[in-house]
């Protein structure tokens, strides 16, 4: 195989490859973490995926410098198995969009190789940056937190106005990738009837939208925060029952096809 294409030298800061994943996009996959992200969601359960730079905490080590080349020579060893179960590639985060022309050219270079992509960002990022990366997908995830922009700024960290604005570009035009939007649901922070409306309803004008999906409040990740020696925020709440998680799911199911 020809392995002069474009950027196949190219370098990023890989969190971890994580090989059989059956929960980010159909079949097997292959799951690319990037390391790095603009946000700082109080409820990320990967904490150690925030920071740009390789951490050492405890004896581990979190990021490990990839070429292109060298991330596709991992995923290519799971082709059997996307075979059987049509499953492929997803490149997660941090924000890939942070490392932006390492991922389009590991997408661009996974689809010329016929292995199917999937992406997961929260699109916080330029537009003219993040168009490519999209077109290069099969499937792209979305993640949408909150709509209200001063409550996204004081539990995520920035504003949510360039997420809402690429969400509804990337959900309204020409492309033949699925949408699926999801919600992480946080108690006491987006789980209000007037949020999930907010929510159900600028999902309903994404002409693209696959689906939208409600993903409960979970706590892994929090030994994490202690080994990096950072304060865990959320360490008191509990996660939704199963009574409250089909209630929200009535809420956004007025509106859009709603799975959890
Ligand atoms: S966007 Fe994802 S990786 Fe970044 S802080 Fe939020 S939950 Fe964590």
């Amino acid at each position: 195989m020809n392995n002069n294409y474009e950027g196949h030298d190219l370098k990023g800061t890989i969190l971890r490859l994580e090989r059989s994943s059956i929960y980010d996009g159909d079949g097997y996959r292959t799951v690319v973490f990037m390391k790095g992200c603009p946000l700082r969601c109080q409820w990320c359960s990967t904490p150690e995926s925030q920071n740009y730079k390789i951490e050492e905490a405890e004896g581990n080590t979190y990021g490990k410098i990839m070429t292109v080349e060298e991330v596709l020579k991992e995923v290519r060893k799971d082709i059997p198995f996307y075979f059987h179960s049509g499953g492929g590639m997803t490149i997660s985060g941090g924000e890939l969009l942070s490392q932006a022309e390492f991922v389009r050219c590991l997408l661009q270079r996974a689809r010329w190789e016929a292995i199917d992509t999937a992406i997961e960002t929260t699109l916080f990022g330029d537009w003219e940056t993040a168009e490519p990366i999209l077109r290069a997908s099969n499937t792209v995830f979305v993640d949408l937190k909150i709509t209200d922009d001063e409550k996204h700024r004081e539990y995520c960290g920035v504003s949510n106005k360039r997420i809402l604005e690429n969400l509804k570009r990337a959900g309204t035009m020409n492309a033949d990738y699925r949408l699926i939007v999801r919600t992480p649901l946080i108690p006491g922070v987006n789980d209000s009837e007037a949020e999930l409306e907010r929510i159900g309803q600028f999902c309903a004008q994404l002409t693209n939208l696959h689906h939208f999906q409600l993903l409960p409040y979970h706590r892994l990740g929090t030994d994490t925060y202690r080994k990096l020696g950072r304060p865990y925020l959320l360490k008191d709440l509990r996660a939704p029952s199963a009574d409250h998680i089909e209630w929200c799911r009535e809420i956004t199911g007025k509106y859009v096809k709603t799975v959890i």
